[in-house]
């Protein structure tokens, strides 16, 4: 069935893993903005040169430049009918966006998944996926950026979204599989059944 979601959490919070796994189950794409970005940065494309140097120092793309490209994804055929968005929106001027350009298609998101996990574990997490992956965002500097901006400026989002009634507060510590079932658990709860 058709579902509209959205997965926050800090960075580090696993909510990449966990995005893909409810995207596969309820039949949806997953929009992430960060994949977007840094697939466009790999291809070496006009956007990519404009967005490298913001994320490798871990600050955030401008919201004007970010919604269009979030937009131009969800006109895609795929996404007419339901998505998981990862990763956007990240500030309250973002959620005003996706809001106008959902009106505009008499939708709007039925759930918010937000991942709880404490500062250190994410911190812990992401000092590990530094010294696997080697992504360019993941030094010291720039993970200490992401999560100040995590928590000034995306934390917030949450608030406005609770007064929707939609946001879904998923403890984000835990075996893997536990985690996917406590999210599966609550999106089932608001009537959202996965995909056969
Ligand atoms: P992520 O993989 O979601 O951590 O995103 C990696 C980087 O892409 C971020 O640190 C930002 O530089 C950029 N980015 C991703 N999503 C957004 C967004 N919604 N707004 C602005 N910048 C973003």
């Amino acid at each position: 069935m058709s579902a509209r979601l959205l997965i926050v959490g800090p960075q580090g919070s696993g909510k990449g893993t966990q995005g893909v796994r409810v995207g596969e189950a309820w039949g949806i794409p997953v929009v992430s903005t960060g994949d977007v970005f840094r697939a466009n940065v790999a291809e070496g494309t006009e956007l990519g040169l404009q967005v490298k140097s913001i994320i490798d120092a871990g600050s955030l793309v401008p919201d004007e430049l970010t919604s269009a490209v979030v937009r131009d994804r969800l006109a895609q055929a795929d996404a007419a009918e339901g998505f998981l968005l990862d990763g956007y929106p990240r500030n309250v001027a973002q959620v005003m966006h996706l809001d106008e350009f959902l009106e505009g298609r008499d939708e709007q998101l039925d759930a918010v998944i937000a991942l709880v996990v404490p500062r250190e574990e994410s911190l812990s997490r992401l000092t590990a996926r530094a010294a696997e992956q080697g992504r360019a965002d993941d030094t010291e500097e720039a993970i200490a950026t992401r999560l100040e901006i995590y928590e000034r400026e995306t934390a917030p989002i949450l608030d406005v979204y609770r007064t929707r009634g939609i946001v879904d507060e998923i403890d984000g510590v835990g075996a893997l599989d536990d985690i996917t079932a406590r999210i599966f658990a609550a999106l089932e709860a608001r009537g959202l059944r996965p995909a056969q």
